[in-house]
């Protein structure tokens, strides 16, 4: 095992109701803005419940934070917040809005333009403090201090991560899961899925408690991911998906153990020139990118085919092939396509792809640092 840091300092409320609790949680006198997306808190009723809870709390809003969420649309954000001179960010939403309240937090303080927190990851001196309701079991970001930000007018989409923006607490209520499109749950279950991937199939370390709590994640996310589109309304299955997409990426499985990220970081280019939904990009990247790296993943690949997939027949590099294949049917099992053709893309995009990642200077990507340019092209074809 790797020498490692291990310090989460999110308090998590989890369960039914939590919502009402989060009044103490707030600092006194604290002037608080909200912070969501599209309106789906307005419609599900979540909003309400939320100002109900702080009912003697001063409270400023921002809407209409948009999945992806924009450099251009979170500046407003930060221009409302020092304008009202707002001293906490309550952020209410999935992925997109809690990682926008990041930004705000980060940006609000910011001596210079912001945009060079995510450009050349400007050392943040001070954050507004957040806590955040979470609507969407996915992304791991009510738990982790990382934001991955989109400029539209460049796209560029880049990330940053930072102690400061940990949120201060996260309700976690799965109850509030009930109302997600079958698409978001779906896209939840793969990011999740991504996120443990990117952590666990790397080369072995040791690492035997991390290898054991990452093999328990996937399980649970194959068993309970059918069931949770299949039951929307099941608690307590919605309730594991979402303790397992929060404990996901939240640090625990991730300490002493080598760590990939390419899938992320190609995904991220599919996104910022295509649009595609963050967990699609890595539904198509994920099962390329293991079959291209097959031979550097080879221990823990064959690991993952044995005790996540139980394939323990036939010769090694059929057992590889299989659980490859068992990832991509899984996917697509959830309805969400794994090649770039699903999304009606083409050979075509591949030279303007491999560019942003040059651009944005991904060329070591992954555990070893050894996938570059030529490799992620590779992977491209390969998801075609
Ligand atoms: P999202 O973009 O936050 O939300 C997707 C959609 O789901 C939105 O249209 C939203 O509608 C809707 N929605 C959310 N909760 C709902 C509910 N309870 N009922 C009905 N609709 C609901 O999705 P996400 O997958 O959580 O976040 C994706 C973003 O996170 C990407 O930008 C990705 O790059 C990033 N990410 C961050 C990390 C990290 O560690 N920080 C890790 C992975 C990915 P409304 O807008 O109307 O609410
Ligand atoms: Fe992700």
């Amino acid at each position: 095992m790797q020498n490692f840091v291990f310090h989460n300092p999110t308090k998590i409320l989890f369960g039914a109701g939590q919502i009402a609790a989060i009044g103490p949680e707030i600092p006194t006198g604290a002037r608080v803005l909200i912070t969501y997306g599209g309106g789906s808190i307005i419609k599900n009723g979540t909003l309400d419940e939320v100002k109900q809870a702080l009912a003697e709390v001063a409270t400023v809003e921002f809407g209409g934070i948009e999945p992806n969420p924009t450099y251009e649309t979170l500046m407003q954000a930060v221009e409302l917040a020092r304008r009202e001179h707002v001293d906490f960010l309550l952020a209410v939403g999935g992925g997109s809005v809690i990682d926008g309240t990041k930004f705000i937090a980060a940006a609000i303080p910011f001596d210079g333009d912001p945009w060079e927190i995510l450009s050349r990851q400007a050392p943040i001196r001070a954050a507004v403090p957040l806590g955040t309701v979470l609507t969407l079991p996915a992304t791991g970001s009510e738990m982790n201090g990382a934001a991955v930000i989109t400029r539209a007018a460049t796209h560029d989409k880049l990330a940053f991560i930072d102690p400061s923006v940990f949120p201060r607490f996260s309700v976690l209520d799965p109850t509030k899961t009930f109302t997600l499109p079958p698409r978001q749950i779906a896209n939840g279950i793969v990011d999740a899925f991504a996120h443990i991937a990117e952590q666990y199939l790397t080369y072995p370390a040791d690492a035997k408690v991390q290898d054991r709590f990452a093999e328990g994640l996937l399980l649970t996310l194959i068993e309970e991911g059918p069931k949770a589109l299949a039951e929307p309304r099941d608690e307590a299955v919605r309730a594991n998906l979402m303790w397992t997409a929060t404990l996901a990426l939240n640090g625990l499985i991730g300490a002493g153990v080598p760590q990939d990220w390419a899938t992320h970081m190609v995904g991220h280019e599919i996104t910022a020139l295509h649009g595609l939904d963050h967990a699609q990009t890595l539904a198509v990247v994920l099962p390329a990118m293991l079959q291209i790296r097959r031979l550097d993943k080879r221990a823990k690949l064959l690991q993952y085919a044995e005790r996540v997939w139980n394939l323990t027949e036939g010769q090694e590099d059929e057992r590889i092939d299989a659980a490859i294949t068992r990832t991509r049917d899984f996917f697509e099992s959830l309805q969400v396509p794994t090649r770039l053709s699903g999304y009606g893309i083409g050979e075509e995009a591949i030279a303007p792809l491999v560019a942003q990642l040059e651009r944005h200077g991904m060329t070591r990507l992954g555990e070893r640092a050894d996938v570059d340019l030529e490799r992620s092209r590779q992977v491209l074809e390969l998801a075609l």
